[in-house]
């Protein structure tokens, strides 16, 4: 595996792919990107291995990109393990790893920015001001950096991956094309907590008591496909995260899965609830589908 830090580089390494993909024969030399921040888990591991599956070349970017994060937020505190992801990259016959520098990101005089309206409002936008400019600033040029045929994103991140597909389609990108923008299932550890990198921030009791998010989720969802008030699991949710150890609720909504509009009530198409909530000072976020009705 390969292992650029800079611009140049980067775009020989992805030439070459392509190359001996296209010289080996019967497939087109097709790229695929996986972004990341680092600090990888199975989740990350599970997006490159279905990256293998779909195309001949799997890159893979590691980026802690500090436009996502707040003033108050724990840019500082992410875990940064090169080394240790690399070697599971590796192990995973990863092609590239992508690694840039902030300087090389954003080089002095940077200056612009993406916003996509509407999917970006609310749940983690409305919580985390300027987030999702940032995810889609930082994900539009590794798009542009990369030129991969495709990318994968993970449903745990379930509002990212609208404004991801939304801002493909408006700006027309073709490298990846939104349709090629694809979705992997939400991996779980043992007793139901969605992996995630900020999981390592919990303390051992409260990484126990985070058991109570998943479940607590899947009750309110049992209650809402049974024709239970929607208002009413939901406040039984955030009841049941109160008694399970939660700190705060910064958001626990149904939603229409794909444009993200608010609803009240259970919906003929397809519905996602998503939860964030608070353990120890830990900021933890999930999603599920609801059935619709
Ligand atoms: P991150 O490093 O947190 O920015 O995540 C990089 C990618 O991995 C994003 O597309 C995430 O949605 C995805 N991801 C993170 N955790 C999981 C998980 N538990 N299951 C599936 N995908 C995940």
């Amino acid at each position: 595996m390969q292992i650029v830090h800079s611009l140049d580089p980067l775009r020989n390494a992805v030439a070459t792919l392509r190359q001996v993909g296209t010289q080996a024969g019967t497939r087109a030399g097709t790229v695929a990107l996986v972004p990341t921040m680092g600090a990888l888990h199975d989740g990350h591991l599970t997006l490159v291995r279905e990256a293998r599956r779909q195309a001949d070349a799997v890159v893979v970017s590691i980026f802690v990109n500090p436009l996502q994060f707040g003033a108050n937020e724990d840019l500082d505190a992410y875990p940064r393990q090169l080394e240790r992801d690399s070697r599971l990259l590796e192990a995973e016959g990863v092609d590239l790893l992508w690694a840039p520098t902030v300087e090389v990101m954003y080089p002095d005089g940077f200056a612009s920015s993406i916003a996509v309206a509407g999917v970006s409002e609310g749940l983690c936008g409305g919580a985390r001001p300027g987030h999702f400019d940032g995810v889609a600033t930082v994900v539009c040029k590794l798009f542009n950096q990369v030129l991969p045929d495709l990318a994968l994103f993970g449903e745990k991140d379930w509002q990212q991956l609208a404004v991801i597909r939304r801002m493909a389609r408006d700006l027309d990108l073709t490298r990846p094309a939104a349709d090629s923008i694809l979705a992997v299932p939400t991996v779980r550890e043992a007793d139901g907590l969605a992996m995630s990198s900020r999981n390592a921030y919990l303390s051992a009791p409260d990484r126990a008591r985070a058991a109570a998010l998943p479940a607590a989720m899947r009750t309110a969802i049992a209650a809402i496909e049974a024709g239970e008030d929607v208002a009413a699991a939901l406040a039984r949710l955030e009841a049941d995260l109160a008694k399970g150890g939660f700190g705060s609720v910064d958001y626990a909504q149904l939603r229409d899965a794909r444009s993200l509009e608010p609803l009240d009530a259970r919906s003929q198409a397809p519905m996602r609830l998503l939860v964030a909530a608070r353990i120890g000072g830990t900021r933890l976020i999930d999603n599920m589908a609801v059935a619709p009705a």
